[in-house]
């Protein structure tokens, strides 16, 4: 085991990772920009370093202050959560040429999963259903408009090395497949630096669900059941549950299943996510696969009862997975709620600011995974997630039943939170009822409360 390890993260994510590191007997590095002066992180872990000014560019994205920050401890391995540099497989190789451990995949794995048109590819090779579409990257509008009139309109033009909803277009008729396409490979070519192209085919109204998967460095993989992401607004996920509404054991079983073959096709080791869309048949579609920790970890943790930040860094320390899969049993229904410093009358603009005070609720069944405290100034530089609110119930509308008392007891003075929204969006019937799909938060203002 690792005696001293990096965490190159802030926020909730970072306190999360130096409970574990604790639990496990590790010694803690915590990193901060100027702005992060007086964050939690930087004050409960053993050590702090200051590594840059607030821009993220200049601070928890520089890599080199962050392996100098190693070098004068003496950590041997680097947590880099998620965000940041969490899937930089450049970063990775430089971690390995340090001779720093990276507690995350390997750095080919990684970029086997970060080209789309390519993975999509190895998924069909192994067996993984996938969207209809093109086969790998589309060169000319000839070549597109034949695969679109193949599969059918709506299509996606998507970018090949996309990300954070960068690069997509949606095309509903064939006369708009020309303009799509320039725009496309514009943006790809503005943020990724790569006009590769694909198309597919646009899944009407599904469901987002996420496998989670363990793999160890000895060839093991097992997937812990899935996530229902499907409450989300412009692709930000708002509200997570597990089990899935829709679930069923044998389309349970499928999806994991798929999920491990993905994750042994390109020798994937640590914690990993692969997200699927779900129509409304019931037939999935491997998304992409999300090779770090995700925010919405903890409800994996609340339905298995595995600790997946333990697990990464036992991965990454070498050692073999302590769980089969007939070990992982799926008990009672969790569900998350993301608490913003933002405000949704106001098209959810964020909101930093100083909390003048705060209660935080408790309880049976619930959790509460954060950074903020009494006093505490939120800067305005990084993401404005302050808070997820986690319960379990015995059901489903046990969970729905404990997360609203649990939002109700939340209260934060001095800044505006979504706090209120999601109570609303929890008393919707569609919601409760469990109807609905990935643009229901698109075409329903839930604001009006
Ligand atoms: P997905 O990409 O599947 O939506 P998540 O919801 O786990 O995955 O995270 C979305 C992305 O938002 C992360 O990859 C990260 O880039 C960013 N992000 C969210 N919250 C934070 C945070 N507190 N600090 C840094 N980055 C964050
Ligand atoms: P990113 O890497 O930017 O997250 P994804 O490929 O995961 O890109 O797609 C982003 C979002 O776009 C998905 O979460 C989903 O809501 C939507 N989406 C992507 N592909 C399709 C599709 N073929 N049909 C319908 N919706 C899609
Ligand atoms: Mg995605």
């Amino acid at each position: 085991m690792f005696n001293k390890i990096l965490i190159a993260n802030r926020g909730e994510i970072a306190i999360r990772i130096i409970r574990a590191c604790r639990e496990l007997g590790v010694k803690t590095v915590a990193v901060y920009s100027t702005a992060d002066k007086t964050a939690l992180h930087a004050q409960i872990a053993d050590e702090a370093v200051c590594i840059g000014p607030a821009p993220s560019k200049d601070s928890y994205l520089n890599s080199k202050a962050l392996l100098a920050a190693c070098e004068i401890t003496g950590a041997q391995a680097i947590h880099p959560g998620f965000g940041f540099l969490s899937e930089n497989s450049h970063f990775v190789r430089l971690c390995d040429k340090c001779g720093i451990k990276f507690i995350g995949p390997g750095a080919d794995a990684m970029d086997a999963m970060g080209d789309k048109a390519n993975a999509k590819k190895t998924m069909i090779e192994n067996d993984v259903p996938v969207v209809p579409g093109s086969d790998g990257v589309v060169g000319t509008l000839e070549e597109a408009q034949e695969i679109a009139a193949k599969i059918g309109y709506p299509i996606m033009v998507k970018a090949s090395a996309g990300g954070g909803g960068r690069g997509i277009r949606l095309v509903e008729k064939p006369e708009e497949l020309e303009a799509a396409m320039t725009a496309a490979k514009q943006e790809a070519k503005q943020f990724f630096a790569n006009d590769d192209i694909y198309i597919e085919k646009f899944i009407v109204n599904p469901r987002h669900v996420e496998i989670q998967l363990l793999a160890d460095e000895h060839g093991n993989v097992i997937y812990l059941g899935e996530r229902d992401c499907s409450l989300q607004r412009r692709n930000q996920k708002v509200l997570e549950e597990s089990p899935s509404p829709i679930m069923t054991e044998d389309l349970r079983r499928r999806m994991g299943e798929a999920a491990v073959r993905a994750a042994k096709a390109c020798g994937y080791a640590n914690a990993g996510t692969v997200e699927f869309l779900v129509d409304k048949d019931l037939n999935f579609y491997f998304m992409e696969m999300n090779a770090r920790i995700q925010v919405e970890h903890p409800v994996t943790e609340m339905v298995t009862g595995v600790d997946l930040v333990k697990a990464q860094i036992n991965i990454a320390a070498g050692l073999p997975l302590q769980y089969k899969q007939e070990d992982i049993k799926l008990s009672g229904h969790v569900i998350e709620c993301r608490i913003n410093a933002e405000e949704p009358k106001n098209n959810f603009r964020p909101c930093p600011g100083k909390i003048k005070s705060i209660h935080m609720p408790g309880g049976f069944g619930v959790r509460i995974d954060t950074a903020v405290y009494q006093g505490y100034e939120i800067p305005p530089y990084y993401d404005s997630m302050i808070a997820k609110v986690l319960v379990k119930g015995e059901d489903r509308k046990e969970a729905i039943q404990k997360m609203k008392v649990a939002l109700s007891e939340f209260l934060i003075e001095g800044i505006n939170t979504n706090i209120d929204f999601q109570l609303n969006l929890l008393r919707d019937e569609d919601v409760e009822s469990g109807n609905f799909d990935i643009g229901f938060l698109n075409r329903k203002d839930l604001t009006n409360y």
